[in-house]
C-alpha cells in the first residue's frame, strides 16, 4: 500500500523539520513548502492527503491557502490543519471558518500531532483529477487565488448590500422587489419568484424579465405553491412586475430551480427560472446557496415590521383598517380635500338584523358573515378608497374626489352585491345578509369640515335608512 502523502507548509525551516521528522517516523510520505503559493502548486499536482499549515507566511499565508484549496472542487475534500504557534480567538475563528479540519498549536507534542494527522487522513478520500485541470505553476495558483478571493468578496459584497437594503423596507412586498432587483443584477434568471407562506395567507411575488404567456404564468404559480404547505381555503395574494412586450414572449416554464428559505415562523421558497442551465449551475446556483439565509433575515424583519403596524391599525377578523385608522384615514383625506378644493365622501354601512345571524347559526357563522361582507366591499370599491371596520358589524368608507351623488351610487352598488352574495356556513348551509347605508359628502357641511361633523350626519342618513325598511341607501 502506497503511504499516505501529507504536505508540510511552513516558512520556518526549523519547524518545518520537527513535523517532518515526526512525520516521517510515523511511516508518512512528506512533502514540503515553505510558503503558501508553493504549497497550493504541489498540492494541485500531488493532491496530498493532509495538508498541514502554518498561518503566518510571507507571499500566502495559511488562511488564504486554506480557502484556495477548500474553493477548488479538485483540492476541498482534502482535510486541512493548521498549525500555528498562535492560539487567539479570532485567528482560530477564521480558520474554522474557512473551512480547516483542525486547528493544532505548536507547543502540542508530536504525538498529539501525529494522531490528528492520522485521524484525519483515514477520512480523506481517495482524490484524483484529469489532468487537463492541473494548474501549470504559480501564475496560474495565483489566477486561482484572485478567482476565489472575487467571489468571496462578491459573496460579502451581496450580503451586506441585502442587509442594507432590507433594513430599509418596512413590507414584504418591498423587501421582496428589492431582494430580486439585487438578484437580478448578479443571478442569471429569466423568471424569480418569491413565496411565503403563513397560517391563513400565501403571498406571492413574481418578477420576469420578459413577459410571460398566461400558461407560463399560471405554470410558475403552481409550481411555487406546490413547494408551500398550504392549508386549505388559505388566501392567495399575488403580485405580479412583468415587462409588457408581446413581442418577447416567454413560453413554457423550462426547468425552475427551487431554493427554500429558512424563515421564522413561515415557510418560504425562492424559485428562479435560469436563463442558460450552465451559467446558473456553475455561477448562479453556488451564490445563491450563500444568500438564502441574509434573503430571509431581509424577508423576516420586513414581514415582522409588517405584522407589528398592522398590529395597530388592521381590525383582525376582517383585516379591514380598524376604527382608529379609518377615522384617521378620513381626517387626512378631509385635510388634502381641503387643501386642494375637492370633494370627499363617506359611507357608514350597518348589516341588517345582524344579531339574528348569530342567534340562528351561532357567533362564528356570524364572524364568517361580516369577513365576507368585508372582502366583498374591499373588491368592489377602488384602491383608492378607504375601507374600515367602524364597528360591531359597521363598516365605514371614505372616498376621495367623490361627489354625494357618486358615493350614493357606490353604495347603492355595494347593497346590490351583497343581497345577492351567499355565504358558505362549515355546516354546509349558505346565508345572506343586506345592509343600509348613510352616505354623505364634506361639501354638504356648514362651517368647518372635521371627522365628526361629516361622520354624524352619515350617521343620520344610516338611521333613517334603517327607520325606511332596511336594506336601501339614503341620500
Ligand atoms: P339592525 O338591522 O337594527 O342593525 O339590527 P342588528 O341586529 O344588526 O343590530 P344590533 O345592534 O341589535 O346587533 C348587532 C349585532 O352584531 C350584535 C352583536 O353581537 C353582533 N356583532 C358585533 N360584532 C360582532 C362580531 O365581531 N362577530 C359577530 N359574530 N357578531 C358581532
Ligand atoms: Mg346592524
Ligand atoms: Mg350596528
Amino acid at each position: 500500500m502506497k503511504p499516505t502523502r501529507v504536505l508540510v507548509v511552513d516558512d520556518s525551516e526549523l519547524a518545518r523539520a520537527l513535523v517532518v521528522r515526526a512525520l516521517s517516523q510515523a511511516g508518512y510520505e512528506v512533502l514540503q513548502a515553505a510558503d503558501g503559493a508553493e504549497a497550493a502548486v504541489m498540492a494541485f499536482r500531488t493532491l496530498p492527503q493532509v495538508v498541514l499549515t502554518d498561518l503566518e507566511m510571507p507571499t500566502m499565508d495559511g488562511n488564504q491557502l486554506l480557502r484556495l484549496l477548500k474553493s477548488d472542487p479538485s483540492t476541498a475534500s482534502i482535510p486541512v490543519i493548521i498549525l500555528t504557534s498562535h492560539n487567539e480567538a479570532p485567528s482560530r475563528f477564521w480558520g474554522l471558518a474557512t473551512g480547516a479540519d483542525a486547528y493544532i498549536t505548536k507547543d502540542a507534542s508530536p504525538q498529539e500531532l501525529v494522531a490528528e494527522v492520522h485521524k484525519l487522513a483515514q477520512r480523506s478520500p481517495t482524490v484524483t483529477q484529469p489532468p487537463g485541470a492541473l494548474p501549470q505553476g504559480p501564475l496560474d495558483v495565483l489566477a486561482r487565488v484572485a478567482k476565489t478571493l472575487d467571489q468571496a468578496l462578491m459573496k460579502a459584497t451581496l450580503t451586506s448590500s441585502l442587509l442594507a437594503q432590507g433594513i430599509g423596507s418596512s413590507d414584504w412586498l418591498t423587501a421582496c422587489r428589492r431582494v430580486v432587483r439585487l438578484l437580478r443584477e448578479v443571478v442569471d434568471g429569466e423568471v424569480f419568484a418569491v413565496g411565503v407562506a403563513e397560517a391563513h395567507t400565501v403571498s406571492m411575488y413574481v418578477a420576469a424579465e420578459r413577459q410571460l404567456s398566461l400558461a407560463t404564468f399560471d405554470a410558475v404559480n403552481k409550481q411555487v405553491l406546490d413547494h408551500l404547505p398550504l392549508t386549505p381555503g388559505a388566501e392567495v395574494e399575488l403580485t405580479y412586475d412583468g415587462e409588457h412586450n408581446p413581442e418577447r414572449l416567454l413560453q413554457g416554464t423550462g426547468d425552475l430551480r427551487f431554493f427554500p428559505l429558512p424563515l421564522r415562523e413561515a415557510e418560504g421558497v425562492l424559485a428562479i427560472l435560469p436563463q442558460d442551465e450552465l451559467t446558473f449551475r456553475t455561477v448562479s446556483e453556488p451564490l445563491l446557496s450563500e444568500l438564502t439565509n441574509p434573503i430571509a433575515l431581509v424577508l423576516d424583519n420586513a414581514r415582522l415590521a409588517q405584522r407589528l403596524r398592522e398590529l395597530s391599525s388592521l381590525d383582525s377578523l376582517t383585516r379591514l383598517l380598524n376604527h382608529r385608522a379609518i377615522f384617521e384615514r378620513l381626517g387626512e383625506e378631509l385635510a388634502r380635500a381641503s387643501r386642494r378644493g375637492l370633494e370627499v365622501s363617506v359611507i357608514l354601512a350597518d348589516l341588517d338584523h345582524f344579531k339574528e345571524i348569530n342567534d340562528t347559526y351561532g357567533h362564528l357563522a356570524g364572524d364568517a358573515v361580516l369577513r365576507a361582507a368585508a372582502q366583498l366591499f374591499r373588491h368592489l370599491l377602488r384602491a383608492s378608497d378607504g375601507l374600515g371596520r367602524y364597528g360591531g358589524e359597521e363598516f365605514m368608507v371614505v372616498l376621495p374626489e367623490t361627489t354625494l351623488e357618486a358615493a350614493s351610487h357606490t353604495a347603492e352598488r355595494l347593497r346590490q352585491s351583497l343581497e345577492r352574495q351567499t355565504v358558505p356556513l362549515a355546516t354546509g348551509e349558505k346565508v345572506s345578509v343586506t345592509a343600509s347605508f348613510g352616505v354623505a359628502c364634506a361639501s354638504e357641511l356648514v362651517g368647518p369640515k372635521n371627522p365628526d361633523a361629516l361622520v354624524s350626519l352619515a350617521d343620520m342618513r344610516l338611521y333613517q335608512a334603517k327607520a325606511a325598511g332596511r336594506n336601501c341607501v339614503k341620500p
